[in-house]
């Protein structure tokens, strides 16, 4: 079980099983948010029943909503804006430091895409 929470803890999730790998992506949002995404089903991302609401960022073609703590203000996750969009990215910065440390970083090109 891999558990992560924003800086407050207002949200937290965990996962079964710990990312293969992250995807460090130069895209115009990412390099700013300086997330590393961890994708999951969202069937497989177990939000705490406790979890505040979060505030959404939407821009571009508006299909992902990035999520954010209300309180603390870290990015937690984006989801998709379809639900049949069986994917969704989790912030792996928001694991413990010695479970990223353990994982391969992937230098995506989200930029040029
Ligand atoms: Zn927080």
């Amino acid at each position: 079980m891999i558990e992560a929470s924003c800086h407050c803890g207002a949200i937290s999730f965990a996962v079964e099983i710990a990312p293969d790998q992250v995807n460090d992506c130069n895209c115009s949002i990412c390099r700013r948010y300086g997330t590393l995404w961890a994708y999951y089903r969202p069937a497989e991302v177990r939000f705490a029943a406790e979890n505040g609401p979060t505030d959404i960022y939407q821009w571009g073609d508006q299909t992902l909503e990035f999520h954010r703590c209300r309180i603390c203000g870290c990015v937690t996750h984006w989801s998709a804006v379809n639900p049949a969009r069986e994917r969704m990215g989790i912030n792996a910065r928001l694991m413990a430091p010695q479970v990223l440390a353990a994982i391969s970083v992937r230098h995506g090109d989200g930029a040029s895409r």
